[in-house]
């Protein structure tokens, strides 16, 4: 029986040393050896799961349901500190498992390491069907009571998803690869369909990689798009370069051929459903992996109709198991465009929606890429080919793949939701994304023009003949979004960062000017500078204190910068009446002086000047 202690070691280890070549060598060693005490039992697929930071497979949709408040409580219990020790020992690490290890007493350490690996695995595993806080905390507690203070360090940073220590799962597949004698690509492979890693490392000692099979409900990686500044640019990139080849054969040299989309601004997701296995069974994944499935009721209505249907010869069945790639909107039914992101904004991240968001916000699933069809998965497959059978796929559906605007809430909850589909109308949820095949930069800026002009936010080109990378920033996509004018602003006031800038100043507050000359604050910003200067930055910070209020400081408004951002929204949460979106610092501009930064005045200016003029 292997123990946790191991784990603990190990990830102590992976955290000090910076060569991954060293962490994957460790990885493997420890993987191996586990796997040799003991060949059935799970412990090593286990040990992979935890180092990446996983407490259960992907796949497996069991949640914990501990957070910070829950777990910092039931430190407080084990290790008798008080509030305000762990309060300092947060703030000195900006992670609870390092707090952990400072509280604990030292005596702990001396104590021969008991916990299993079983032993985590069957607590977490109770977690996840505890029926209140109060069995959860106690299951913490028991697991943290038996811990040494390197063990419960480990558990902790494990149960908040977040072990710190350099180690992604892809280094962890690589290590199993290397442990098992077996190939990278192989291991990866199963991980994709499976989503289980620890699966993934029995599979690979039993050489049984190839038998792995796509599971649907689990997320699969989003790929990613590229920016570049002009049309011009984004033709460049898809036109292949002439230079070594034989004038000869010069002939042969032709532009690369790149669908044009418009570029939705929504919110990324990824549609499973249609499994015949689980009829009605929907899942929505977002860009980050999480399941929001119960954000989006009018959706997961929509493509619970997606089902296998009986063929044409008797007793067939035509399966319609399906992941698409595309975007939620709120859509505006009557002029057939999206809403702005502002207005779809404020209803993301709520589980229950009510009759009246469902109407005041309507959404519909913008797809663009189809991923996995009927048993077979489309990645490899060249998106020309991909955008083929979306079509097919859409044209059969799109019927079908309805749900009505409001539902009757008193009958929500007893799945009544098909009686209600006849009380009000029920509209189309699931639309295509029109593409186009382009050939020239002027093609490019008309289209986006075009896409500006219908409020959407630029336009994206992807090579035709690209094939689907899950989870990676390629140049097969690109995206063509010009930012607006930057702003230049003073910073007013500086937070405290977390993890590894905690104890440093790096979250910014920042202003522009008022009709009177009074500083009005706009936005806050905590990307775009170099670790480097955020350390110059908050030494500047802390010398310039106005006013030091814990985790925030008021500071001297001298500190000019100069931000970009994706738009501009009216807001009442900051003084000025607008917000920032996504800001980030492009530069410090000790060139500047506070007096000519930029005035409220001139960000009215560029706020009209976007067509899709969002409200908070
Ligand atoms: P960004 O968020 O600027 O990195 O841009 C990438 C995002 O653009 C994706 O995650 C999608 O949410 C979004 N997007 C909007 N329209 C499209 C489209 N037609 N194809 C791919 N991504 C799109």
């Amino acid at each position: 029986m292997a123990l946790f202690a191991v784990v603990a070691e190990l990830a102590e280890r992976l955290a000090k040393e910076a060569g991954k070549l060293k962490k994957r060598a460790a990885i493997a060693e420890t993987i191996s050896a586990m796997h040799a005490a003991s060949p059935e039992s799970e412990d090593s697929g286990l040990l992979a799961l935890y180092l990446a930071g996983t407490p259960f497979p992907e796949a497996d949709s069991r949640k914990l349901n501990a957070g910070g408040a829950l777990l910092s409580k039931a430190l407080l219990a084990v290790s008798g500190a008080s509030d305000q020790m762990l309060t300092a020992a947060y703030r000195r690490h900006g992670d609870m498992g390092a707090a952990a290890f400072d509280l604990l007493p030292a005596a702990r350490a001396e104590k021969d390491p008991e916990l299993t690996l079983a032993d985590v695995a069957e607590t977490f595993a109770a977690m996840a069907v505890a029926k209140t806080t109060a069995i959860r905390a106690a299951l913490v507690e028991g697991l943290l009571g038996r811990a040494t203070p390197l063990e419960a360090k480990y558990l902790l940073k494990l149960m908040l998803g977040d072990m710190r220590i350099g180690v992604k799962q892809s280094l962890v597949e690589e290590a199993i690869a290397a442990a098992a004698g077996a190939s990278v690509d192989a291991v990866r492979r199963a991980v994709m369909l499976e989503a289980d890693l620890g699966d993934a490392v029995l599979r690979a000692f039993s050489g049984t990689l190839h038998e792995a099979r796509m599971r649907l409900f689990h997320p699969l990686g989003f790929m990613l798009a590229s920016p570049v500044e002009t049309p011009e640019e984004a033709m460049d990139r898809f036109t292949e370069k002439p230079a070594k080849v034989p004038v000869a054969n010069a002939a042969v040299i032709q532009g690369v051929e790149a669908f044009l989309e418009d570029k939705y601004d929504g919110m990324r997701a990824q549609i499973h459903c249609g499994d015949p296995d689980q009829p009605g069974r929907v899942a929505i994944y977002s860009r980050n992996k999480e399941d929001v499935t119960e954000s989006f009721p009018e959706l997961e209505e929509a493509f619970a109709q997606v089902r296998s249907e009986v063929g044409a010869t008797a007793g067939s069945l035509i399966p319609c198991s399906l992941i698409f790639d595309g975007e939620i909107l709120g859509w505006d039914f009557e002029q057939g465009r999206a809403l702005p992101f502002a207005v779809l904004g404020q209803r993301i991240g709520r589980k229950r929606v009510s009759n009246e968001w469902r109407q005041q916000v309507p959404v519909v699933f913008m797809a663009f890429d189809l991923m996995y069809a009927d048993g077979e998965l489309l990645l490899e497959l060249p998106l020309r080919e991909r955008r083929n059978r979306l079509e097919a796929v859409v044209e059969r559906l799109v019927e079908r793949v309805a749900s009505p605007l409001v539902v009757d809430e008193r009958a929500r909850d007893s799945q009544a939701v098909l009686f209600a589909a006849e009380e009000s109308a029920s509209v189309e949820r699931l639309i295509m994304s029109p593409s186009r095949l382009v050939e020239s930069a002027e093609e490019i800026d008309r289209a986006y023009a075009d896409a500006r002009a219908r409020a959407n936010e630029g336009v994206m080109l992807k090579a035709a003949g690209s094939i689907y990378q899950p989870g990676r920033r390629g140049l097969a996509w690109v995206k063509l979004k010009r930012e607006l004018a930057t702003l230049d602003v003073v910073v007013t006031g500086a937070e405290f960062g977390h993890g590894r800038r905690a104890g440093i100043l790096s979250d910014y507050t920042f202003a522009v000017r008022g009709d009177k000359g009074e500083l009005l604050n706009v936005g806050k910003a905590y990307s775009g500078l170099t670790d480097v200067e955020i350390g110059e930055m908050s030494a500047w910070m802390m010398e310039h204190t106005l006013d030091d209020q814990g985790f925030f400081r008021t500071v001297e408004p001298l500190m000019v910068l100069e931000v970009a951002f994706n738009n501009i929204m009216r807001s009442g949460r900051h003084a000025s009446g607008f917000a920032l979106r996504f800001p980030r610092i492009l530069k410090i501009r000790t060139d500047k002086p506070v007096s000519e930064i930029d005035t409220v005045m001139r960000v009215e200016e560029v706020y009209q000047s976007q067509v899709d003029k969002p409200v908070e």
